[in-house]
């Protein structure tokens, strides 16, 4: 089975295809083995001739990244090493600027072509811009995340799910198909160093007090996860995956976010469980929103500041800027949960102590930040800092698009205007209450 041509998109097409030379897998977005579009095409373009290798490339800092993300992510690529080195296919980690390490890598080994994954976040496209520019050979994208190929779905920004939702559904039936087994290499591959893991964590130069998390990391972990979110929990969601006391959510968000699950395998799993609304809730979660924020980060380049919000949104937080506030925070205030609100330091100490906020909770959580900051910049700021600094699935274009839907309208309609927040769309304590256990919450998380 051939890998489905629209999901392959050539980054410097006047490069030429060479026929000859190993076909180098750069490794970035999607971190497994199994299930990997892009994998499996550099293994289509291998054949039984030519050699295949795959690189990752691990740049030592990333914006508001941690510790705690790096370390997820090393466990994460030690387990794709070995699984690769079953079937000889050998997998060598570099460590430096990315487009500097892919052009090096290619250039010692004579690649005839470059495979690497989809990615909309500014900092991969520019690697792989710069990469494509310097290659002597094609540099190909696969797109092995959105289940219908993001620069297939629509070739612009949409307006909000309900735009999304038919363009998805029109293609879903050509897309979410099964995926092939990776078969084995048959050629010899030339010799690479092995990945020298401690030279990786010592090189690590990002915030080293946010410490790693109990959440198991690694393919294999994120399908017996996926597993017993099948079995336990998903005939809850429909439910109560709005309630942040029931464990009702898959919490598979750091698992997708390092690629070390696909999402299209989740949807498989998920689609023939036959739970009914639960179901249909769940997938229109992982599949619409999830590539929604795909596509608004691929067409919109401020996808991470105020200007990505929609015209509605940004006069009506400009209207109600010098509103008086009756709370103001600093990110170090936020940072260290001391607000005067129990229930939001909850929210932030649940983040900071396990790496994932509930889904409600981080609405609300985001919405008061916009609450008490002296300005909507400075609150899209400490949003995403926090997002980022503490939760594994951070630095992900939902987390960016989920920050914009919180306090900028986005993908949202107007609602009835109110002081601080204007036309965007109101959440509160009380609110909250109406919903779920708040003490029972609070209990848990402010320990
Ligand atoms: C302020 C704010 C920040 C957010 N930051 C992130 C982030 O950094 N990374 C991240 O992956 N998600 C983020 N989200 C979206 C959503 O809250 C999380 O994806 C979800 O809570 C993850 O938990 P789960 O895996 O248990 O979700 P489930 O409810 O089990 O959903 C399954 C999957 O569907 C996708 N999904 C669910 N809800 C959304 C949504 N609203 N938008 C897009 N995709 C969704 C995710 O991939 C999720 O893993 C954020 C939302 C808000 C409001």
């Amino acid at each position: 089975m051939q890998v489905h041509a629209k999901r392959i998109h050539i980054l410097n097409g006047s490069k030429s295809y060479s026929l000859d030379g190993p076909v180098i897998y750069w490794m970035s977005r999607e971190q497994r083995v199994q299930d990997n579009w892009a994998l499996l095409y550099a293994r289509q373009l291998a054949g039984t001739t030519r050699p295949l290798v795959v690189c990752f490339v691990m740049s030592p800092s990333l914006m508001c990244a941690s510790f705690r993300q790096y370390d997820f992510m090393l466990k994460g690529l030690k387990e794709v090493a070995d699984n690769l080195e079953k079937i000889s296919i050998p997998f060598t980690l570099r460590i430096g600027p990315p487009d500097c390490e892919i052009v090096r890598l290619a250039n010692d080994i004579r690649a005839g072509v470059v495979v690497t994954d989809f990615d909309p976040l500014r900092n991969v496209e520019s690697w792989q811009k710069n990469a494509a520019s310097e290659l002597h050979v094609q540099l190909i994208e696969v797109d092995g995340r959105n289940i219908v190929p993001a620069r297939i779905v629509s070739d612009k920004q949409e307006y909000a799910a309900r735009t999304i939702r038919p363009k998805i559904n029109r293609l879903l039936f050509e897309y979410l198909e099964e995926f092939p087994k990776l078969k084995p290499q048959s050629a010899m591959p030339p010799d690479l160093a092995k990945p020298d893991w401690d030279a990786a964590y010592r090189a690590i130069n990002v915030d080293r007090s946010v410490l790693p998390v109990e959440l198991s990391s690694g393919e294999n972990a994120a399908h017996k996860a996926l597993a017993s979110f099948v079995d336990d929990r998903l005939k809850n969601y429909a439910e109560k995956s709005n309630d942040p006391n029931e464990e009702a959510t898959s919490v598979l968000s750091p698992y997708i976010q390092f690629g070390q699950l696909s999402a299209q395998r989740i949807a498989l799993d998920i689609a023939v469980t036959g739970a009914g609304d639960s179901q249909d809730k769940f997938l229109e979660q992982l599949i619409v929103r999830r590539e929604l924020s795909d596509n608004f980060c691929l067409n919109n380049s401020d996808y991470d500041s105020l200007n990505g919000a929609p015209d509605w949104a940004a006069s009506s937080l400009d209207d109600h800027r010098d509103d008086p506030r009756l709370y103001t925070y600093t990110l170090e205030e936020f940072d260290k949960a001391k607000t005067h609100s129990i229930l939001w330091n909850a929210a932030q100490n649940q983040m900071c102590q396990t790496g994932y906020m509930h889904g409600y909770m981080r609405m609300f959580w985001a919405k008061k930040i916009l609450e008490w900051s002296v300005s909507p910049e400075q609150a899209l700021k400490t949003i995403i800092v926090l997002n980022d600094r503490y939760q594994l699935d951070g630095s992900s274009p939902n987390g960016y698009v989920g920050a914009l839907w919180s306090i900028a309208g986005l993908h949202d309609r107007p609602w009835k205007k109110r002081p601080i927040y204007g036309a965007i769309r109101y959440m509160n304590e009380r609110g909250c209450r109406r919903k779920f256990k708040v003490d029972e919450y609070i209990s848990r998380w402010n320990r």
